[in-house]
């Protein structure tokens, strides 16, 4: 390694040497657009399924570039994903382990290092992390989760104070109107530059924008196979969570209920889409059954999400368009990915935090031309843990031994270390919390994974070729004695790897730490299901 950075050194002096007419050598760096979005899943981007969307502009990532088949998330929930893509490390090393947290900004994190290294560094859209950003020559965030319509969001940078700014519109494409104004007008454009452009959508509640409100109103989103799982053969909490389509959707998730802050015009566009279906499902409710009550409930929630997931294609489509009007596309990485994956009625469920597939993997596409070949499929084992370190190679950048991940540059160029990880380490801890998931860790290998509800002392195993959509739970079948030994043994290999303290760390943010923000372990007050 040391070697290899050495001989990086000297290349690049020589280069420096050869090239004097160069402006600078740091010019030739490439530039990172990472575009990153809230809760999308794999089944809803057409580069992997095509059966229910199709995100024609996010598929010329992947044809333009790579395709990762196994991006594995650490911690499947929106915070603590971004605080693991900020350091490079797992949740209890960063400190962020559950949503209401706040991120210690002060600890190294990838953007300060390579401003530190000459790049411009921005984010624009959603950042989720409570504290102000750091190691941003430019940010422009929205506060807290921020709304889908009309959102206030904070503006500042290394060297300008935050202000607070009011915006009117769908936040989409406010996001995606700065993005293009900080690439068109803001940015140096003597230095390399690393965007982080990132988008609230598809978060709940699935509020489409204007544009898409009435689209697919006369299709029918396919169900998935495991829509009406009774969560037979399975450990204890897959029974006990509060996430299902059938009874923990409220109103304003099943747009019975419409947004309280639209403008008049907005409000005006919203009700003449929703009022007719609602009556129409109003009128008709009284006479369906429990099955196509949830059958109803399962094509509103879907469709609503596609709507969000469509404005987002849209979105990246101008700004892809752009990098290549202004010729940056040739010298620019852009890179597509979500904090972690959904449930898209799997399992009978909305929501995300399981180490079961569908949250657990979340999309991964890279297009950097000249070094990735287009159209290349990869199904290694990689993570949101390796981002920070893949952004500080590309930017020819020491990694910091600490981070815990590594850096996909030799994947990317086709050329997967044979000391790869074969397998992965997971850990959810949000319990007691939203939709009421169990603490639990897990080690997977791909084909085969073991999970702990660590709390409960109980365990499932799966055997992912013979049962994909993990409906059974093998823990402790005989037949599956070896691969069961084999798991538990890695399992306590990577918690010492990984250096996982005995006892979970936060356990103080459990009992109510002062000026902490405690879970609520169950819906909140006043949002009935519909
Ligand atoms: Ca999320």
């Amino acid at each position: 390694m040391k070697t290899a950075r050495l001989f990086l050194a000297l290349a690049a002096t020589l280069a420096a040497f050869a090239f004097p007419a160069n402006s600078r050598a740091a010019d030739a760096r490439p530039n990172i657009v990472f575009i990153f979005t809230d809760d999308h899943c794999q089944q809803a981007l057409s580069a992997y399924d095509d059966s229910r969307i199709i995100t024609p502009n996010m598929d010329r990532i992947a044809e333009g570039g790579m395709r990762f088949d196994r991006c594995y998330v650490t911690n499947g929930i929106c915070g603590p994903s971004r605080a693991v893509i900020q350091t490079g490390k797992y949740s209890h090393i960063n400190g962020f382990m559950v949503n209401g947290q706040k991120f210690n900004g002060d600890q190294p994190t990838f953007p300060k290092m390579l401003h530190a290294a000459g790049y411009q560094t921005a984010i624009i859209g959603k950042w989720h992390l409570s504290s102000t950003p750091q190691g941003y020559d430019y940010f422009d965030v929205l506060k807290g989760q921020g709304p889908y319509y009309n959102p206030p969001m904070l503006r500042g940078g290394i060297e300008a104070q935050a202000t607070e700014h009011k915006h009117t519109g769908y936040t989409t494409d406010i996001i995606r109107d700065k993005a293009l104004a900080w690439l068109k007008e803001d940015r140096d454009p003597e230095k390399p530059f690393m965007l982080m452009f990132q988008h609230k959508a598809p978060h709940r509640n699935w509020q489409p924008g204007p544009k898409y409100l009435t689209w697919l109103d006369d299709v029918e989103i396919p169900e998935p196979e495991t829509l009406w799982d009774v969560y037979s053969n399975r450990a204890s909490p897959a029974s006990n969570q509060t996430m299902t389509i059938k009874e923990h959707l409220n109103e304003s998730d099943l747009k019975l209920k419409a947004p309280g802050n639209l403008t008049p015009e907005q409000r005006a566009a919203w009700d003449a889409a929703y009022d007719p279906k609602n009556e129409k499902f109003l009128k008709e409710r009284g006479t369906m059954s429990p099955e196509e009550i949830v059958k109803w409930k399962y094509q509103r929630y879907v469709k609503d999400y596609l709507r969000c997931v469509k404005s987002v294609d849209d979105a990246i489509g101008d700004v892809l368009d752009y990098l290549d009007e202004a010729g940056l596309a040739e010298n620019t990485v852009v890179i597509y990915s979500s904090d972690q994956g959904w449930y898209l009625g799997e399992h009978g469920w909305f929501d995300k935090r399981w180490m079961y597939e569908e949250s657990l993997k979340t999309p991964l596409m890279v297009k950097w031309p000249g070094v990735v070949k287009p159209g290349s499929v990869n199904r290694d084992i990689v993570s949101n843990l390796d981002f920070a370190e893949t952004f500080l190679d590309i930017a020819g950048v020491e990694i910091p031994d600490a981070m815990q991940g590594r850096s996909l540059v030799p994947i990317l160029k086709g050329n997967t270390p044979d000391d790869w990880r074969q397998t992965f380490y997971y850990h959810y801890y949000e319990y007691p919390g939203a939709h009421s998931v169990a603490r639990h860790y897990g080690v997977t290998d791909g084909t085969h994974k073991l999970i702990h509800y660590y709390e409960l002392g109980e365990w499932e195993l799966f055997d992912l070729k013979e049962d994909p959509n993990e409906l059974n739970n093998v823990h402790g079948l005989p037949a599956y004695q070896d691969i069961q030994g084999r798991l538990e043994k890695e399992l306590v290999r990577l918690r010492e790897k990984y250096q996982l303290p005995e006892e979970d760390p936060e356990s103080s943010y459990r009992r109510g730490r002062p000026g902490q923000k405690k879970p609520n372990p169950k819906p909140a007050a006043g949002k009935k299901a519909a």
